[in-house]
């Protein structure tokens, strides 16, 4: 093993698959430049295309001998306009008859929507159309149609999103396509669904409960993304219930303000450590690479900022998608990554109480043991893991070097804070064992201690019992 190994990034990069990556060798160099996981937005594409990058990641995982997780991003109620022809001009006063299954008509202003939302929205809410550009305000509700008076002049064009940010979805946010995708989904290896446009917990929990039905056992991401998710009696609900949490910046700074989101994006990251989720933190964190090969100064420091805060994983959108530079950014991203978390100190931004839970107790005992004794390692014997969550939930400076029996498991741990992913036998011996072919191969050196975290019976979920503390020779 080279000395690269021997650096390693705590905070992880999970970049989204597009037409400028759309190959085995793109997504290969991927992995090889410091992906840990990646997206597949449903917004988008086929489910040809998804067979091709599954099978691709897979393969390249393989090759790369590196566990990586794969996340099915769902749409959503992502509403959009329907197709029409060029750039319409519309003025403040005005009213749109936005219509369901239909035809641009100019002379009754009857604009196509591919959604139906007379059945959602109420009159004096706000519709926003092309992503906050055009803002107006529900009239009037007819089946089929919903009357809006324009606030402001601008301009729309086909297929440009539409957001409702007073619009209670009463807990049917899935559509009938993202139905059918997670119908898809259930016999891919899917590691994370992603849900868009959580509004509520009982939104998490109904995903949770279809997945489970149907025997997937892929984890949850909440998408954090509307005005009702970040009402305080929602937020901490919502990820409680959920595994994992993105800041989906995008669509959250056009449903409340972009000012808001620092300040969200603060709060999810605070509730996440304290409840042992993983938090991902998207959208424009290299938009300016899309185009150059450079970073802008504020995104350096916005990655660096996510990295201080504790972020468990940093997502790049558009950036790998369809960008000019996918490699580039994804160097740029691990340099800043790297750079940050040798020159700053985590700043976990809530002191941690712990959940008193006996699993919680063990893994801050083994965190704080790790730091006062200087551990390289700790090394988290997992069936499920349980162990590994909870222990990266206390943001060690080192490396938790995780070794569970289960592919799956694997996978979704590499998304996690200082995670390293490790598939082998269960034994009584896993952890210990793997430390020392670690050891091996130089990536710890002579003489150096680790602390790992078991139980006393291997493969069962939730015994975790046992701290020891090992020198390596
Ligand atoms: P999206 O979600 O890219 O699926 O819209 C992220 C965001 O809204 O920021
Ligand atoms: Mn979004």
């Amino acid at each position: 093993m080279n000395t690269t190994n021997h650096v390693y990034k705590r905070a992880k990069i999970l970049a989204t698959v597009g037409p400028a990556t759309h190959n085995y060798e793109a997504i290969e160099a991927m992995i090889k430049a410091g992906v840990n996981g990646f997206r597949l937005n449903f917004s988008h594409g086929t489910h040809e295309e998804r067979d091709q990058q599954l099978a691709w990641i897979r393969k390249a995982s393989e090759v790369c001998k590196k566990p990586v997780a794969i996340l099915q991003d769902l749409q959503g109620p992502k509403i959009r306009l329907g197709d029409f022809d060029g750039v319409v001009a519309v003025k403040a006063g005005q009213e749109l008859r936005l219509t369901i299954n239909t035809t641009y008509d100019p002379t009754t202003n009857t604009v196509p929507v591919q959604y139906d939302l007379s059945q959602k929205v109420k009159p004096g809410e706000r519709i926003y159309i092309f992503d906050g550009k055009v803002r107006t305000t529900a009239q009037q509700i007819e089946p089929g149609v919903v009357v809006v008076r324009v606030e402001n002049d601008g301009v729309i064009m086909k297929r440009k999103g539409i957001n409702v940010p007073d619009t209670d979805f009463g807990g049917d946010i899935l559509t009938k396509k993202d139905l059918s995708d997670i119908e898809y989904g259930l016999d891919k290896d899917f590691d994370y669904v992603g849900l868009s446009f959580v509004q509520t917990a009982a939104d998490v929990e109904k995903l949770k409960d279809i997945l489970k039905e149907r025997g997937s056992v892929a984890k949850v991401i909440a998408k954090v993304e509307t005005q009702a998710a970040i009402a305080p009696e929602n937020l901490e609900a919502i990820i409680q219930t959920t595994d994992a949490v993105m800041v989906a910046r995008g669509d959250l700074a056009v449903e409340t303000s972009p000012e808001v989101v620092p300040i969200v994006q603060r709060k999810i990251l605070e509730l996440a450590q304290k409840h042992g989720k993983v938090s991902i933190v998207a959208t424009q964190m290299l938009i300016s690479m899309v185009e150059n090969t450079e970073p802008s100064r504020a995104e350096v420091s916005d990655i660096a900022n996510a990295v201080i805060t504790g972020a468990d994983a940093l997502m790049l959108s558009d950036e790998t998608a369809i960008g000019k530079h996918p490699i580039e950014v994804i160097t740029t991203m691990k340099r800043v990554i790297l750079y940050t978390q040798e020159n700053a100190p985590v700043r976990p931004l809530l002191y941690q109480e712990g959940n008193h839970a006996q699993q919680d107790a063990i893994s801050s005992a083994a965190v704080t043991l790790a730091q006062q004794i200087e551990a390289k390692a700790i090394i988290c014997e997992t069936k499920t893991g349980v162990t590994a969550f909870s222990i990266a939930s206390h943001r060690p400076s080192m490396p938790i070097i995780s070794v569970t029996s289960d592919r799956r498991v694997a996978n979704q741990m590499t998304l996690l804070y200082a995670n390293k992913s490790f598939l082998r036998p269960d034994g009584e011996r896993a952890g210990l064992e793997l430390a020392r072919e670690l050891r091996a191969e130089d990536f710890f050196p002579a003489g150096s201690t680790v602390v790992i975290v078991s139980g006393r019976q291997p493969g069962v979920p939730g015994a975790t019992d046992t701290i020891r503390v090992r020198v390596l020779e």
